[in-house]
């Protein structure tokens, strides 16, 4: 425990990054952009925040979805829930550097037109 507080006392802040909130959500060497929301039905919620660590980047999300007040009904869309969270995770970590790279994925050959 103390070694890791005196770690935590011996980082070095990190400079703000062009996305970062600047303000009170960023500390001295994390850094977390505002808040990006988007609203669904019946009063649900997502909230995303991008975040900047020494060692990681990252995406923070919270989530408020109203269930129903019947258990058993309630059960099942704390399932679909927490699927649909997995195949979240897995859809933003398919997304990988090469699959961005429109220069390295263009084909020549296929605008390439016959010689006249
Ligand atoms: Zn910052």
């Amino acid at each position: 425990m103390a070694a890791s507080t005196m770690a935590q006392l011996h980082r070095r802040p990190t400079e703000h990054t062009g996305w970062c909130a600047r303000d009170h959500r960023c500390g001295l060497n994390v850094h977390t952009s505002p808040d990006m929301y988007t609203d669904g039905p019946l009063g649900a919620r997502g909230v995303l925040n991008r975040v900047h660590t020494e060692t990681s980047d990252y995406a923070e999300i919270r989530i408020r979805i109203p269930i129903n007040a019947r258990e058993s009904i309630a059960r099942k869309q704390l399932g679909v829930a927490l699927h649909l969270i997995r195949e979240l995770l897995y859809a933003v970590a398919a997304v990988r550097p090469p699959a961005l790279d429109h220069a390295r994925n263009q084909r020549p050959a296929l605008d390439r037109r016959p010689a006249a």
